[in-house]
């Protein structure tokens, strides 16, 4: 037996080292009990049927034949002799009547005002106890876990046992019997616990899972958590006796015994400040142990985990006790109410010379389900309060929300959470508020909705970005490449996305895809690449890293109607400098423009969206040359004009080359990229989300731009039914069309409302533009199809100008 003094110099580390309790799961437990929850989970009763054949030998037509009825529950307990009988009642009626002294009382206090405020307290719908099989079934664990439930009104209590082969412990069953217990399933180990986590079509899913059980059965706990409620996992059993060396030596071993007795891992600690003492014990248990049926796992555990501690007296008894935190603590001395004040953490302490752990074990009252492994520092028995919940109770009277309403506001404000804040004081009365955060007086508040309260005004002045739907018809409005992937392509896409590590976010900094672009679009050293879900989103990004007070954003107008709208949402001043009639350029009046509006970011679309004119190369370079600030030249329709400032960059160190993928014919994929120096990149890139790209888009991108030559393909062949459409376009009476460099060709009709509306009725979409911008009077924009869709478009076009 280990003798150890805490005079010695290495003490705190062997008590340590004695006391370390090594919390590691074993992964091969985890990984097997992981695949049994999730098949319980997923199927059922028959997953039930199969692990409880397949690890109990026990077979069953269904999991209704698995359930025990009451009338085998009260047969059981007839068949147990009256002795043991007798005594499971009076250990039940003795735990039943200490619980009932713990149910909690629901209560409320009223304020002054006449606000109530409470805790209203109520049991658990559910509940569900498992019960250990074989060798460690103990029926006075049935009865400490159910009789708390029970007591604290829990509406039903689902038992499983696992009957290994069949064989039914008729104790346990008598115990389920006299504790009350509704439901009993035979089944055990990991697939009980995921059954009663989940539900099954037999078994109900239960609120909350207590009771004890082996490694498996504790993975399972842990794992089923969240989904359910459980009351802890259990560690091996300790026993802390502290003794002042007066009690029978005897008495104390047999009480270490008593803890020993129970697995080789528990543990028995004797506490005294007396050697010979210790001695005697020492003996005692020398002499005591060869008698006991258990003893070599009696033996392992004082071997591995015992030791008889010499102390310097009783307060440093005390002090180590509450350092260590036991299971049970004996307070074996002459006087214990002079310690028991002492003692902060033990899960249950024995209090006297006469209080044997083991009467509290069975029947003394007081749960035996107790905090192990330290955890009484922080946590208590099972009890009737872990089946209960309370909720809080608020009910504020009309005086007490002036009061409370205003606090509350403060405090919202000051957490910067308007919603919270106007919420309180909506319930102010009229008159007695101050002025909202908008400016409106509070009276008036009292009309507006939350949303109408929360939401920028200017916000809700906002029309969304409209698109038309355009099912089933030939879609013609926003600049979509109309010829899909090439069937080969397609399918090394299909591969590509099979293989895709769907449940990783993607790589933030998109190395490989930017690589692609870089080489691909020759992009040129020295300068960074920053990509967008879609290029929508650089658009977003460069106006909100500007937004700085006072700040303009600038453009031509009409154009793209993206920058607008982001500088509204960053509640950035837009400037629109007006095109000439034919959509062409004035430099003359852009340049004035930007010397009286010091423009903090202009964007030049180019080719222009929905005009589809380049711009003259010579005034864009002179527009980034003398702009204040950063330019940003978007080339979105680059590959059907075949002019890019790309090879330019070099020259002009505040021009951001913004590109997407869309308008090739990956508008699915929302891809967006732009070239710049780092020193605009570094900014931006602190405002992209993080993963902005996904992982489709980011390995799908990579290997359709490694293709490009099959775009640029398709391009050449859409900038060759763009020349078609013209000449179609210039066959049809009425139809004013404008030069384009773009994937799409903007038209002037008579009665724009009633053509495209005639279009539409003919399954023809294109984009109306009559009303965005004074320059686009009776405009549609027409994108460039397949040879086919433009047909039909000529077709529908004559046919709804031939009407009028
Ligand atoms: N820039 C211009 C000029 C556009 O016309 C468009 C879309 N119509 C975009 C950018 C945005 O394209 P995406 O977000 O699909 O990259």
């Amino acid at each position: 037996m280990r003798i150890l003094s805490s005079d010695q110099a290495d003490f705190a580390e062997r008590l340590a080292e004695l006391i370390s309790r090594d919390p590691a799961q074993d992964p091969d437990i985890e990984r097997a009990v992981a695949a049994i929850c999730d098949d319980v989970r997923s199927r059922g009763d028959a997953a039930v049927l199969e692990y409880t054949q397949r690890y109990d030998g026990l077979s069953a037509a269904s999991v209704a034949g698995l359930e025990l009825s009451q009338e085998s529950l009260a047969a059981a307990m007839a068949a147990v002799g009256a002795a043991e009988r007798e005594a499971l009642e009076q250990a039940a009626a003795r735990v039943r009547s200490y619980h009932e002294r713990q149910l909690s009382q629901a209560w409320e206090i009223t304020e002054p005002d006449g606000t109530v405020l409470g805790q209203r307290v109520s049991a658990l719908e559910r509940v569900g106890l498992y019960v250990p099989g074989g060798k460690a079934a103990y029926p006075s664990s049935v009865l400490m876990n159910a009789i708390p439930a029970r007591v604290a009104g829990v509406d039903e209590l689902v038992m499983t046992v696992p009957t290994p082969g069949g064989e039914q412990n008729r104790l346990v069953l008598a115990a389920a019997r006299i504790a009350g217990v509704d439901r009993v399933f035979t089944i055990g180990g990991a697939q009980a616990v995921a059954a009663l986590a989940y539900g099954t079509q037999t078994i109900p899913r239960v609120d909350k899972i207590v009771g004890p059980g082996n490694a498996y059965v504790a993975a399972a706990k842990r794992r089923v958590f969240g989904a359910v409620g459980i009351d802890m996992i259990a560690g091996p059993s300790e026993i802390l006796v502290i003794c002042d060396g007066s009690t029978d030596a005897d008495w104390i071993a047999m009480d270490m015994f008593a803890q020993a007795e129970h697995d080789e891992l528990a543990q028995a600690l004797l506490l005294c400040p007396d050697a010979s003492y210790i001695e005697q014990v020492a003996a005692s248990i020398e002499r005591l142990i060869a008698a006991m049926a258990r003893r070599e796992v009696i033996a392992a555990s004082l071997a591995r985990r015992g030791a008889l501690v010499r102390v310097r007296d009783l307060d440093e008894a005390c002090a180590l006790a509450n350092r260590i935190a036991p299971e049970h603590l004996e307070l074996s001395v002459a006087d214990p109410d002079r310690w028991l004040g002492r003692i902060r953490n033990a899960g249950a302490v024995f209090v006297g010379r006469y209080s044997s752990e083991s009467l509290g074990d069975y029947c003394a009252g007081p749960n035996h389900v107790l905090p192990t492994s330290g955890t009484a520092r922080y946590s208590s028995p099972l009890g009737v309060y872990d089946f209960q919940k309370r909720s809080s109770l608020i009910r504020v009277s009309r005086a007490g929300a002036q009061t409370l309403g205003r606090v509350a506001a403060t405090l919202a404000r000051g957490e910067g959470l308007m919603a919270h804040a106007l919420s309180a004081e909506y319930r102010l009365d009229p008159g007695a508020t101050g002025p909202a955060e908008d400016g409106r007086a509070g009276a008036n508040g009292a009309a507006m909705t939350i949303p109408e309260k929360v939401i920028r005004e200017d916000v809700r002045a906002m029309v969304a970005y409209h698109v038309t739907p355009a099912r089933g018809m030939v879609k013609l409005d926003a600049m979509e490449n109309p010829y899909g992937l090439p069937a080969a392509l397609g399918q090394e896409v299909g591969a590509l996305v099979a293989s895709a590590e769907i449940n990783r976010y993607p790589d933030p900094a998109a190395h490989e895809l930017k690589a692609r672009i870089r080489s691909a679009m020759q992009i040129p050293a020295g300068f960074d690449i920053l990509l967008g879900n879609g290029s929508d989103e650089i658009i977003q990004l460069v106006v909100v890293a500007a937004a700085r007070p006072g700040a303009v954003v600038m453009a031509p107008e009409p154009t793209f109607v993206m920058y607008r709208m982001a500088a509204a949402a960053a509640q950035v001043r837009f400037v629109g400098v007006p095109l000439a009639a034919d959509f062409t350029l004035d430099l003359g009046s852009f340049l004035a423009a930007m010397a009286e509006h010091r423009p903090s970011v202009v964007f030049l679309a180019w080719p222009n969206n929905p005009t589809g004119n380049l711009f003259q190369e010579e005034a864009v370079a002179r527009i980034v040359a003398e702009a204040p600030g950063l330019v940003v030249v978007d080339e979105a329709y680059q590959a059907f004009a075949g002019r890019t400032l790309m090879a330019r960059l070099d020259g002009f160190p505040n021009l951001l080359l913004l590109r997407t993928a869309s308008k090739l014919g990956l508008a699915g994929l929302r891809l967006g990229y732009a070239a710049a120096r780092p020193e605009w990149m570094r900014e931006f890139e602190k405002l992209r989300p993080p993963y902005n790209v996904g992982v489709l888009a980011q390995m799908v991108g990579e290997r359709l731009i490694a293709h490009h030559g099959v775009f640029d393909e398709q391009a050449a062949a859409i900038r060759a039914e763009r020349g078609r459409l013209a000449r179609g376009l210039a066959g049809i009476r009425g139809v004013q069309q404008f030069p384009s460099d773009a994937n799409f060709i903007l038209v002037r009709v008579p009665d724009a409302p009633r053509v495209f509306e005639g279009l539409k009725r003919r399954m023809v979409l294109v984009r109306f533009l009559h009303g965005s911008h004074a320059l686009l009077d009776n405009c549609l924009r027409l994108t460039v199809g397949t040879p086919g869709e433009n047909e039909q478009l000529l077709g529908a076009l004559a046919a709804v100008l031939a009407e009028s």
